[in-house]
């Protein structure tokens, strides 16, 4: 399986190569060149099986030679060990045909534990093996980082720098990111909002000289291990539900579009999936393009839901590669346009491709509230602001095709998020006994200006080699 550049410029990559280079030298981000199929009877089989074991069949026919079998099935089980469900992604019932997959039984309480516990694993064997030592850096607007400290923390040959928006996480957010102990973890506390972060990684990449200074490695939603990963729930989700022989629709909470992108990576292997459902919060600029055609810029103003305060949603350029019949250079001049005017028009053509597979919808402040006070009254569930917002956007949806089955992600625990599910329902949801004693832990991390120059400066110093 060799990987390619979304902006068609790049060297042609293994998988282990793609993983542990994360965004490709001609910015692009890496991708396969073929998604490959299963057969119907094939994903009739996963009926019954284990989480671990539905995700080594999804997986290995994208990660080539890069772990043999055995090898690949322990690091899997070593990922999802510490996930407090046995089930991993347990479904409940909403309605009659409204589902909600819990995606927050990891150890950081959000859905990126899925793909980041499984990476650290990954990254770890394939370090121990090449005698290489990687720093990682990573642009978080709250849960990636806090996942990837988790993931990495006291790891060998990896030192892990977070950058996170200064005051613009959740206080549990923050905590998970400055309380662990380990040496080589260091969070990172940029004077600027998350696309201000996500900026300066992809800068931090883009210069040569400092990236292999200290071997740069990335972790974001932009690493397609990250994306493979989270395919997994898709499969499992689904046919619990009936798949291959029922079609099953999806709503995902979306920011960076690295989880629904992985609900399409399902779909082109075969999962039989209606609609993929964008669900935004008020910075809705993926609804707005689905709805105009334009991508367009506008400011990001902070929400409840902090984790999907983004503009600049990097992998919404692998969803345009698709729509542009993998056409690099097509891609690449969109994202040149929206470097330098701060937007782009999106063709008829690929509008149209986009529709075939994506609905959207976005919840504001107002209904992401209603909706959390609302499934606690009447469905019983207390949800986190992310997750308010799928079932919004998903319940719109259903009902427009209520004979499709409806598959919402929720993407965080209610814990994460203590202070919009407070003011929405009277109830300050604890943390599981677990991380109990998150606010008595010291915090430790350092402010640092949003500034590149800066922020390699400190990265260089602090690492351990
Ligand atoms: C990261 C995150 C999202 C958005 O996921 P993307 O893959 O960036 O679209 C939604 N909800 C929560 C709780 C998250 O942590």
């Amino acid at each position: 399986m060799r990987y390619i550049s979304t902006r068609g410029g790049a060297p042609e990559l293994s998988f282990e190569e793609a993983m542990m280079t994360g965004l490709a030298r001609d910015g692009g981000l890496y991708v396969p060149a073929e998604i490959p199929r299963l057969a119907p009877d094939e994903i009739a089989g996963f009926a019954g099986l284990s989480y671990e074991e539905t995700a080594f069949r999804v997986m290995r026919p994208f990660i080539g030679d890069a772990f043999d079998d055995a090898n690949f099935r322990d690091l899997i089980a070593r990922a999802y060990a510490s996930f407090g469900h046995d089930a991993r992604a347990p479904l409940k019932q909403l309605d009659k045909t409204h589902f909600l997959l819990e995606l927050f039984h990891g150890p950081t309480l959000a859905f990126k534990d899925f793909a980041m516990q499984l990476i650290g694993q990954m990254f770890e064997a394939s370090l121990a093996r090449s005698g290489r030592r990687v720093t990682i850096v990573g642009a978080t607007s709250g849960d990636t980082g806090s996942a990837a400290i988790e993931a990495f923390a006291g790891r060998e040959r990896v030192d892990v720098f977070i950058m996170y928006p200064d005051g613009r996480v959740s206080d549990v957010q923050r905590r998970q990111m400055t309380t662990p102990t380990a040496a080589n973890v260091h969070a990172l506390a940029v004077a600027g909002d998350f696309d201000d972060c996500q900026a300066r990684l992809k800068e931090m990449f883009a210069d040569g000289d400092f990236r292999d200074e200290v071997s740069l490695a990335a972790v974001n939603s932009i690493n397609w291990a990250r994306v493979l990963a989270q395919v997994v729930y898709y499969f499992t989700s689904a046919v619990a539900l009936g798949a291959p022989h029922r079609p099953v629709s999806f709503c995902v909470p979306t920011g960076n579009f690295g989880d629904i992108f992985a609900g399409f990576v399902a779909k082109e292997m075969g999962l039989p999936i209606d609609r993929l459902v964008i669900a935004t919060n008020h910075n809705d600029i993926l609804d707005r393009t689905m709805r105009s055609g334009a991508y367009r810029k506008r400011g990001v103003t902070p929400s409840i839901s902090p984790s999907m305060d983004i503009e600049v949603s990097s992998n919404f350029e692998r969803a345009l590669f698709w729509a542009h019949g993998k056409d690099g250079a097509a891609v690449a001049g969109l994202m040149k346009d929206l470097r330098e005017t701060g937007g782009f028009a999106v063709s008829d053509n690929a509008m149209t491709d986009l529709a075939a597979h994506y609905d959207s919808g976005m919840a504001d402040e107002a209904a992401t509230s209603a909706t959390i006070a609302a499934t606690l009254k009447t469905r019983a569930e207390l949800v986190c602001p992310h997750t308010a917002i799928g079932i919004h956007v998903g319940d719109a949806h259903a009902a427009k095709a209520p004979e499709v089955t409806m598959i919402t992600l929720a993407t965080a625990h209610p814990a994460k998020f203590p202070d919009a599910v407070e003011a929405a329902t009277g109830i300050r949801p604890p943390l599981p006994p677990r991380m109990a004693d998150l606010f008595e832990r010291p915090e430790r991390f350092e402010q640092v200006e949003n500034d590149l120059a800066t922020l390699e400066a400190v990265i260089r110093e602090r690492r351990s080699v």
